[in-house]
């Protein structure tokens, strides 16, 4: 992504938690690490993509990352899950808007904030109009 910036790792979080479910099964149980909500683990397998390491709990080969978008240009985009390529064709859309990958173990639950970037071509715009959803037609 030719528009990358101010990376945040949580790299050492993540080791901080599996080193804690290793250490004390008493204090931290399964069950508080791998707490993935339902629609998590049903997005995780919509729009996942497949990531290398296996689970770092179950050793599942079924891992897969999703990328969340948030900004205040993404209207009422922010919060929702991109693809790669729409991250990719999104950078030349978009100012700047934040991303924040999750993995997420469909088999187990684990899940976990990997690391966080910003991404967009530096050029403020307003957030685009908002679009009517099937909840607006529906209720
Ligand atoms: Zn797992």
């Amino acid at each position: 992504m030719w528009s990358q910036r101010e990376v945040v790792d949580y790299a050492l979080q993540r080791r901080h938690t599996l080193e804690a479910l290793r250490r004390s099964v008493r204090t931290l149980s399964r069950g508080d690490v791998c707490d993935a909500d339902p629609l998590l683990v049903r997005a995780a397998m919509h729009h996942g993509e497949p990531t290398d390491p296996d689970c770092p709990v179950c050793g599942s080969k079924h891992m897969v990352v999703l990328n969340y978008v948030f900004g205040d240009q993404l209207g009422q985009y922010s919060g929702r899950i991109k693809s790669s390529a729409e991250l990719d064709s999104m950078q030349s859309e978009f100012g700047e808007f934040k991303v924040c990958v999750v993995e997420v173990c469909p088999d187990c639950g684990w899940n976990h904030m990997t690391h966080s970037y910003l991404l967009g071509d530096g050029v403020k715009r307003r957030p685009p109009r908002r679009q009517r959803t099937v909840e607006d037609i529906y209720g």
